[in-house]
Formats: structure tokens, sequence, C-alpha cells
């Protein structure tokens, strides 16, 4: 899944000018990424009888093989259940220094493509560059970080730079969806392989406006998810005698009181960052709003003027939708069921049982009841820490300069949330930039910009230098 937060250009905005080109990555480096984007995406690793992401795992293999790594630092890790469902994980050693590793995440698997559904002079399965963008499924998400990551490593080893902590690049299965998750298999059955004291991942990346860069997106915290049943029950009757409890008019009522409640705002570190970050972007009234909400999350103006924009509201507090619905069972009787699903997405500090209480409270009157369908896994926030976001910030004013590094929640989940859960903080940051208008990731003729592709290359590179010990060539 790949998150582009809209979130800054539902309104007007204050657009930086691009004024500095980014220095391109240096042709061999830049055309190896190329090369390896090229080869993976032409390799189908969608969830289907077609797909085989063991496939692109060795494909990446015989390059880092190529490239002189040690076989016994890569490692093709596939479940012994899924034979397509292959992984790789590969350890660049560093000096030891007593500092955890740095661990680089993405994924390989791709959302299905189907070729009749796209434009006639493109395949998903065929790389496509023309009019500066690369075409081809996964070009966008996620397979453009996975070339990166993989060419910038050997990059480092061809320049026989020596970080002082291992750099682990692995590239998994099924974040897309599917049997055999890559980073759950990797946490339960080779924990130490990917142990790390953070990790970068997708979920993040660059917004531009009609080319111009706006802000470069760190995503460091995401929401959880949690379903609630509704349920409404009535012992019934001939529908010629109506009654006035009836189990689909509670239902509803239930449901009704749910759409007209609030959750109450909380804001954490990331949304206060995201919040004063964006205030400068958006300006005027919106902007003063979220500089208020930021002073005091209590400001009902501030609160009513960001909640009339989903992309806000949905990072201000815990929302629950209705989502599902059925009820009755025949059309001459009173209906003796009716149940619906509500759809939370919690933020990473509420409490779901909080949020349980809540929503009991507000079906309570109508008789219906609410019970948790599933469990929330938790996902705490990644701190913003001045060791990943100072050198984050500095390249990005180095590469853009006036382009804001902006802290974001996704409101969806990206891998990101096993390896939170299990205390590995993760960042979601690339710095390649996309149209806010034009992200088509999982959608049809996906595409990157050719030079947003190697601005990320360069930029994933400096950044991984500074994050070990490295600094700037
Ligand atoms: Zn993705």
């Amino acid at each position: 899944m790949r998150v582009l937060v809209a979130s800054v250009g539902a309104l007007a905005l204050v657009a930086v000018p691009q004024a500095a080109l980014a220095q391109p990555a240096p042709a061999p480096h830049a055309e190896l990424a190329r090369s390896i984007l090229e080869e993976i995406v032409e390799i189908n690793t969608t969830n289907s009888v077609r797909g085989d992401n063991t496939a692109a795992a060795r494909a990446l293999e015989r390059r880092f093989l190529a490239a002189g790594f040690p076989a016994e630092d890569i490692h093709v890790l596939v479940p012994d259940d899924a034979p397509t469902k292959g992984n790789i994980v590969v350890r660049y050693r560093g000096r030891d220094t007593g500092r955890g590793p740095l661990l680089l995440l993405a994924h390989i698997d791709v959302v299905e493509a189907l070729p009749e559904d796209w434009s006639p002079d493109l395949n998903p399965f065929e790389f496509t560059e023309r009019d500066g963008y690369f075409y081809g499924r996964g070009v966008l998400d996620d397979k453009d970080e996975a070339a990166i990551y993989a060419a910038n490593l050997i990059r480092l080893r061809q320049e026989g730079y020596v970080p002082d902590r291992d750099i682990i690049v692995a590239l998994t299965a099924d974040e897309e969806g599917g049997p055999r998750n890559g980073v759950q298999f990797l946490l339960a059955e080779h924990r130490g392989l990917i142990d790390a004291e953070y990790a970068l991942n997708e979920g993040g990346g660059g917004m531009s406006e009609n080319g111009r860069h706006i802000s470069n997106n760190v995503q460091a915290a995401e929401k959880k998810f949690l379903n609630f049943d509704f349920t409404a029950r009535n012992p019934g009757g001939h529908s010629s005698l109506p009654e006035d409890k009836n189990a689909i008019y509670d239902l509803s009522q239930a449901l009704l009181a749910v759409q007209n409640y609030d959750f109450p705002i909380m804001l954490n570190e990331v949304t206060t960052a995201f919040f004063s970050g964006s205030a400068d972007l958006v300006g005027g009234e919106v902007g003063e709003a979220m500089r208020r909400i930021v002073a005091n999350p209590s400001d009902p103006g501030a609160a009513r003027i960001l909640s009339t924009n989903t992309a806000y509201d949905s990072r201000l507090r815990t929302t629950c939708v209705a989502t599902l619905l059925d009820g009755g069972h025949a059309t001459n009787a009173l209906p003796q069921l009716a149940h619906a699903n509500v759809n939370c997405r919690i933020l990473p500090d509420h409490d779901p049982d909080d949020v349980h209480r809540r929503l009991q409270a507000l079906a309570a009157p109508y008789d219906v009841e609410v019970t948790p369908a599933g469990t929330v896994t938790p996902s705490p926030p990644s701190p913003l820490t001045d060791e990943v976001l100072g050198p984050i910030q500095r390249i990005t004013e180095e590469m853009w300069p006036g382009v804001t590094v902006l802290p974001v929640m996704s409101t969806g989940a990206t891998d990101g949330l096993y390896l939170r859960r299990e205390g590995i903080p993760v960042y979601g940051v690339s710095g390649i930039f996309t149209d806010m208008d034009d992200n088509r990731a999982h959608g049809q003729d996906e595409r990157i910009g050719v030079r947003s592709f190697y601005e990320g290359q360069e930029f994933l590179y400096r950044l991984v230098k500074a994050l070990s010990g490295g600094g700037i060539v």
C-alpha cells in the first residue's frame, strides 16, 4: 500500500517553487537502479496463480551475488507451505560500534493488474519508459523502493563504504494481501536477520502539485483498525401489526447516533508536527485553524474548520463508520434481528476499550448491543528523533531548498505495523515525489516520474549514509 497524504493538497496551497534541481545520481548507479526496476517489474508478483515473489527474490539474489556480496549475507527465505512467497534479506556489514542495524524495508509483491484494464499500448508486466515516466505494475508501489535499496547497497559496496552499523535490506512478499506476509514471516521465523534499531519503509514520500514540490512526507504513525458488530434483537411478529420496537429502526437510530458523534480530539507527537508543518503550506483560515488546534486541542472553532475536511478530521480523532448492514427475515414479518458492521480507525494512543464504551453508550438507548469483531494490533507512533529527522531535513534542504519535511500519520496501514508493534520504529520516507493528482498506485497505467525515481534514489543514498555514520560524500 502506498499512502500519499493528500491532506495539504485538498485546499489552496502556497506552493514552494523548486528552486534548485537535485544533483542527479551518477549515471552508472541510476542505470543500475533502472535496470533492477525493469527486471522485477517484468516478474509478475501478484497474489495470483501467475504471481511468483520467489522468482523476484531470486533475481535480486543474482544481482547481489554478481556485485560480490558474500553468499552468507544473502538470504532468500521461502515459507515451507508457500513456495511462491519468497523474501530476500541482505546484510551489509558495518564496523562494530554498538549501534543496532538500520533496516530498509520494501515489498516486492504487487496488486493484481489485468492487461486489458490498462491502455492498449501498455502492459502492466512490461516495463515501459515514455515521456518522462516509467510505466508498469509496482513502479510506484513498491518495486521502486526495492530497486533503489538494492542498487544503493550495491553502490555502497562498490565504493568501499564502511558504515558504523549493519545495513539490512529486506524485500518481502504479500504486503498487498495474500496468505504469507513476508514481514510477519520474517519476524516469526528469522527475527535475527531483520532485527534493527529502526527501519525505513514506504508510506511517506514527496508530494508535489503541478510538478512543484510541496513537502517531503515522513510517515511515522498509523491508525489502528477494529470492527464492531451492532446487533438489534426483537421478538418480531406479523408486519400487519407494527410495534413501536423494531430491530431495523433500533439499529438505524444507533447508527445515526454514530454518524452524529465526534470522538474527542487527541493529538500525538506526529499529528502535532503534521498540523504545525501544514499550517504554513495551507495558509489562510485553515492554516490558522491548524495553529490554533496545536495550541489548544479543545478549541471548538478550530476543530469545526478542520473537521470539514476528512483528511484533517481523520487525523484529529478516532473515526467509526457503518460499512455493512443486514436485517429481517421476510418481507411480511417484523424483523427479529438486524446488524451492522461499524469500522473504526483508532488513533495509535486511543484505548480500544474506550472506543467500545463510547459506541455502546451511543447504541444503548436503542437496545442495540455493540461487540468488537476481532482484536486491535497495537501500532505505537515512532518517535520523531533528531537522529532520524535531522538528516532527513538537512538532505531535503540540500536537494529541494524550501521544501517542508512533514511528519504524517497514515489512516490506513502498511507493513510498518508489524515492526512497530514489535518495538522497531518505522519511518516511511523516500524522497520520491508524486503529483497529488497523479497517484496511480494500485490503479490503471501505474507510473513514476523518471526524474522523481532518480532523485529518490539519490535522497535515499544520502540518507542511508547519514544514518550509518558516513555523512555526505
Ligand atoms: Zn505498498
